[in-house]
């Protein structure tokens, strides 16, 4: 689904990702783990096209209807519209714009983007009131604007619930875990979990080794300075939980 080649970008004429490989296949989620600074949130920004990154070098490309695309090659709402989801690891407060709005707005752009019936108002409240109870988020939060004034873990799951909303392909969630108490994370997790399926991926961006107890990843990557550079399944997390990352960043 995902194929990242080589992968160079700078900002501010900095180097941060300095040849970045990485596959990923429908129905797998990836974890990727390293360092403060190692350049985990850059990937995502990347991936997801935000235009303060310079692509310096390498190829990523992204297969639509079982076709190759040059992901660079798409303009950020392109993106999205084609499924590309990116929970942010610190969600930006919208306010003036309510989240039912903004959620309803968004939804309705895939739909037509994928020929699909939009829904109104009424049909769409119904629609995101079900998945609200997937993030355990109290429907008033629909009424309330974009973030706005929410905690750090209400963050976390309005994030959340937007995937649920968008159904995405390909999910990238950037340190979804951080500031979230337990009960949060199991609830985050959990409603991570209700939305694997065959067809889609995702790429879990973490620090600690906590959310995969309860998000099992298929593989885990370590990224340091801007390269993967150990690459293994769930026991790798464990591995670095207990020994740090100095062994890899020294090997
Ligand atoms: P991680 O998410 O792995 O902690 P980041 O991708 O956020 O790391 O950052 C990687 C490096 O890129 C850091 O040295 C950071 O300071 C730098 N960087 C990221 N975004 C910016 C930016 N907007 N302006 C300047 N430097 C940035
Ligand atoms: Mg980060």
């Amino acid at each position: 689904m995902l194929s990242v080649s080589d992968l160079k970008c700078t900002i501010d004429d900095k180097e941060v990702l300095k040849g970045l490989n990485l596959q990923i296949k429908p129905g797998e989620v990836h974890a990727i783990m390293g360092p403060n600074g190692s350049g985990k949130s850059t990937l995502s920004k990347v991936l997801a096209g935000h235009p303060d990154y310079k692509v310096t070098g390498g190829q990523v490309s992204y297969e639509v209807n079982f076709e190759p695309r040059d992901l660079l090659a798409m303009p950020a709402d392109e993106r999205a519209r084609e499924g590309v989801f990116l929970a942010f690891q610190y969600p930006v407060e919208v306010p003036g714009v309510s989240n039912l709005a903004f959620l309803r707005a968004s939804f309705n752009s895939v739909c037509r983007h994928q020929g699909v019936a939009e829904m109104n108002e009424e049909e769409f409240r119904k629609f995101v009131e079900k998945k609200s109870s997937i993030v355990e988020l109290n429907p008033s939060f629909l009424e309330r604007a974009v973030n706005e004034g929410f905690s750090g873990g209400e963050k976390k799951r309005n994030e959340i619930l937007q995937m649920a909303v968008l159904s995405p392909r390909l999910a990238i969630l950037d340190e979804t875990d951080s500031g979230l108490d337990i009960d949060s994370l199991k609830v985050v997790a959990s409603g991570v979990n209700k939305l694997r399926s065959k067809d889609n991926a995702i790429l879990l961006i973490t620090h600690y080794q906590r959310l995969l107890d309860y998000i099992v990843p298929d593989f885990v990557h370590v990224l340091v300075n801007g390269r993967v550079v150990e690459s293994g399944d769930k026991s790798l997390a464990l591995k670095l939980e207990k020994q740090g990352y100095d062994w890899v960043t020294k090997a």
